[in-house]
């Protein structure tokens, strides 16, 4: 899932506090799931705002929403009939969400809630962990399903690099060397074979050509 965490309330403040009709607007998909941008944290917010609002003097209106989703159009239309009553949009939806809700609705500034930080697990409530970096060519069957492009802090293709000492990676002591791992798993899968392979540098030009990336999918296309 896409993992985000909370904007300091500050910084939040600090973009609205001018305005004085808000909808605050969160996902009940990944932020949700990582307590960052769902209805319970929509709700946390918005009376935050009205607090903040209120100790200033000033009259303001302050709604929640909680969508299905924000990085889809079929959601995003849910608010069209009262999008015009609002002068700014703060969404805790990832990034994405953002842009998307602001591309749709692009007379009604939209504002991130949240800072979206990366693609990862829920290793237990209140710690996530990166897991991939969407690199666009998986290469987890070769690496004993552990990725380096995510978990070495080096991204190297082929590793170790040589600096790492028991088993940790030479940023920290409490941070496992991902080559380490992805030797120490294919050794116990049997597949040590996969370790020969040399990866060849990703070529960024054809990856990243153009810039964004796109997944165009005609077998599911209407
Ligand atoms: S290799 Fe790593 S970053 Fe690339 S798609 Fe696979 S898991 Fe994600
Ligand atoms: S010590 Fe391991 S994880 Fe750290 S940069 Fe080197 S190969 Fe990557």
């Amino acid at each position: 899932m896409i993992v985000a965490d909370k904007k300091p309330i500050e910084e939040i403040i600090d973009i609205v506090k001018d305005f004085r009709r808000l909808l605050v607007l969160g996902c009940n998909e990944c932020v949700t799931v990582c307590e960052a941008g769902g209805k319970k944290e929509v709700g946390i917010l918005a009376s935050t705002l009205r607090m903040y609002f209120m100790s200033q003097g000033h009259e303001a209106r302050v709604d929640e929403v909680t969508l299905e989703r924000q990085c889809d159009h079929e959601y995003l239309e849910e608010i069209r009939n009262v999008i015009d009553q609002y002068d700014a949009v703060v969404s805790l939806a990832c990034g994405v969400g953002v842009q998307f809700m602001a591309e749709k609705y692009h007379d009604t500034p939209v504002y991130p809630g949240v800072n979206t930080c990366f693609l990862g697990a829920t290793e237990q409530r209140g710690i996530w962990t990166e897991r991939c970096q969407a690199c666009g060519q998986c290469i987890l069957a070769y690496t004993g399903g552990i990725c380096p492009v995510s978990r070495c802090a080096k991204r190297l293709l082929n590793g170790p690099c040589g600096g790492s000492t028991n088993g940790k990676c030479e940023i920290s002591k409490e941070i496992d060397c991902a080559w380490q791992l992805i030797i120490d798993r294919l050794k116990s899968l049997g597949r040590l074979d996969d370790y020969e392979k040399i990866f060849a540098i990703k070529d960024w030009s054809t990856d990243r050509a153009g810039g964004p990336r796109k997944v165009v999918r005609e077998d599911v296309q209407i």
